[in-house]
């Protein structure tokens, strides 16, 4: 994932930004709860860590403290190591100081939560990563009540609506059935983390015309999955022996740094895809050399973000990662009190893997 430093810390512009944000604020490390003395998905480090989910540009190296879901945990021991990581279940409350805190699911990859603090009874939000749809991997989107709602908006332009997962779904199968009837390998790059795991729950019911194998970092991470009892369709993980011959028809999935890669010439005359809400927009495939693209994203859309909103019931909505700008003029005229989080990181963009 690529990084990108932006206004780190700088409060937006006006006043819509400049009211006192007495829950949470944020500091040079990240958005900060000073009740409770923790930082949520913090850019640097920090002695308390409040987690929402295992991507690179949210569960960061080198804090003291972490806290994530029992189901985000497994994964990110996997990539960070020997964490100090302390666990809690989605709705489970916890007091930390002065602040009440509970993780609430976010449906962008397993494991994945909103975090809900309240503290003096005023009650805000944060939605980490999140999507609406149902991808029957992840525990399901759930509305929170707040005052405050941070959103991300990833996505937060009318271009961006997604069709069903149903028939991205089905569209990829007939690609595949094509290469396969063409005796050409279908090499799919998803993120290793969530998009992947969700494919192969999609395509992995054996209706398929060959086996589903998997690169490393994909099959590393099906592996945690597994131990944890996510159930995960079977896969041949991709290895220096292995002969494509051996498996005619095969789905590969690659991260898509992969694709166009030595690793992916083994596969020869292969046809390529790629499954990203960014495939939505016309040149991104081009640029990231494949021949099919797939509108598939574990963010929200357009539609998913304002109805999302909607459902929390806030007055006031600050935004975060993506289309900040647009976005937050958007629900200002829609009579939010409106303002921009701004990140020092923005993880996950058209040059990420992320989505
Ligand atoms: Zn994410
Ligand atoms: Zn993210």
């Amino acid at each position: 994932m690529r990084r990108r430093r932006t206004e780190c810390n700088r409060p937006g512009p006006g006043p819509r930004y400049s009211r006192v944000m007495s829950v949470l604020t944020v500091t040079g490390q990240g958005l900060y709860c000073p009740a409770g003395d923790f930082h949520i998905d913090p850019w640097a480090p920090v002695d308390r860590a409040l987690i929402t989910h295992g991507h690179a540009d949210h569960a960061r190296p080198g804090h003291r403290r972490y806290l994530a879901t029992d189901t985000a945990a497994p994964v990110m021991r996997h990539r960070l190591g020997a964490i100090a990581l302390d666990t809690i279940r989605y709705a489970e409350t916890r007091r930390i100081g002065a602040a009440s805190v509970s993780f609430h699911p976010a449906g962008h990859v397993p494991g994945s939560a909103q975090i809900r603090v309240e503290h003096k009874g005023e009650v805000w939000v944060v939605s980490g990563d999140y999507k609406p749809e149902p991808d029957g991997l992840s525990d399901p989107f759930e509305p929170v009540p707040c005052h405050t709602f941070i959103s991300e908006c990833t996505f937060g332009l009318p271009v961006f609506r997604w069709r069903p997962q149903a028939q991205v779904m089905a569209e990829i199968r007939d690609w595949w059935a094509e290469n396969a009837a063409r005796g050409r390998a279908s090499l799919l790059g998803a993120y290793a983390l969530g998009k992947a795991q969700r494919l192969l729950v999609g395509l992995g019911d054996g209706a398929g015309p060959g086996p589903i194998l998997t690169h490393g970092a994909i099959e590393a991470t099906c592996r945690v999955m597994r131990a944890q009892g996510i159930a995960l369709p079977d896969t041949v993980p991709v290895t220096p022996e292995t002969d494509p011959r051996a498996h005619p028809g095969a789905l590969v999935l690659a991260p898509p740094s992969a694709l166009g890669s030595a690793w992916a010439r083994r596969f020869g005359q292969a046809s390529t895809g790629l499954a990203s809400g960014w495939m939505a927009l016309r040149g991104v495939r081009r640029r990231r050399a494949a021949d099919r693209g797939f509108v598939l994203s574990d963010h929200a859309d357009w539609d998913g973000l304002n109805a999302a909103i909607r459902a929390t019931g806030a007055e006031r909505v600050l935004v975060t990662h993506g289309y900040t700008g647009p976005f937050r003029r958007w629900l200002a005229e829609q009579g939010y009190d409106a303002g921009i989080v701004a990140t020092a990181w923005e993880g996950e963009t058209t040059e990420g893997d992320a989505e």
